[in-house]
């Protein structure tokens, strides 16, 4: 009995990783988050298998829930969206199960911000432009620790993917202007990343993403970049690597 936390990825059924697909197929029970899983992630369910969606769901309801289950069957899944990592109650859940003595294991999943970065074609890290990245959200019912408000992480003007926040777009912006970041700086936003049919792809600024994102009518599952490697494929100059750069000698070339 091992309850599996896995990452269906971000919708797209073909992105969840073999080995969680490999798990849904051996599982007895699953338990899924409605709201966001797509319910295709458990075309590889067993006929016999118990299906529960979470979405109405207390996280007591849902330990309680996956305890019962541990006890019956040799492998109950948890499927949550992205990544478990991310912004998935695991903590909270995983917690309860260590209490009743259940053995876990967490399989991770294709996070948003990578399918959301993959469906505009860019890259989150470009040599001389930013070498980091950062994932956040806006201050919303959950309060920001001190030191984590995005005026403060966008002072440091490197790539931010910004979860959880498509409806608060105008906080965003006001964050990024606080810390410097011009109207003509360009922001994008991605609507259901990898979702067959359903991704929408909005490119503006942060003097024209809100109202862009309000006549696309895009009010949730929505990613937010903000980074000033964005539209990199179309630009004429590029630093390169440095590690490719015949100037620049390193241990194995003088
Ligand atoms: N663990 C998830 C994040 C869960 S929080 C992950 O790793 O992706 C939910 C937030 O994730 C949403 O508000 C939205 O910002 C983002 N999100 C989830 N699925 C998405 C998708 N397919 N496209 C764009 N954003 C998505």
């Amino acid at each position: 009995m091992t309850v599996y936390f896995v990452g269906a990825g971000p919708g797209d059924p073909d992105l969840i990783t073999v080995k969680g697909r490999d798990l849904i197929a051996r599982a007895g029970a699953i338990l899924f988050a409605g709201s966001l899983v797509s319910e295709t992630a458990l075309r590889w369910a067993p006929a016999n298998c118990r299906i529960l969606d979470s979405k109405e769901m207390t996280l007591e309801e849902m330990s309680a829930w996956l305890v019962a289950q541990a006890q019956e069957h040799a492998v109950v899944v948890r499927l949550q969206t992205g990544d478990p990592s991310l912004y998935g109650a695991l903590i909270e859940l995983v917690q309860p199960l260590d209490t009743a003595g259940i053995a876990i294991q967490v399989v991770p999943g294709v996070s948003s911000a990578m399918a959301s970065a993959a469906a505009a074609v860019e890259s989150l890290t470009l040599p001389e432009v930013t070498q980091s990245v950062i994932f956040t959200r806006v201050e919303g019912r959950t309060p920001m620790p001190e030191g984590e408000s995005l005026a403060e992480l966008a002072g440091h003007h490197c790539t931010l993917c910004i979860f959880l926040s498509i409806t608060l777009i105008s906080r965003v912006v006001a964050a990024l202007r606080q810390a410097g970041w011009n109207d003509t700086a360009p922001i994008l936003v991605v609507h259901k990343a990898s979702w067959p049919e359903q991704e929408k792809i909005v490119r503006g600024t942060v003097a024209t993403i809100a109202a862009l994102c309000r006549s696309e009518k895009i009010a949730s599952q929505a990613m937010i970049i903000a980074s000033p490697n964005l539209g990199a494929r179309h630009w004429t100059s590029l630093a390169k690597s440095k590690l490719y750069d015949p100037c620049f000698t390193h241990r194995f070339r003088r």
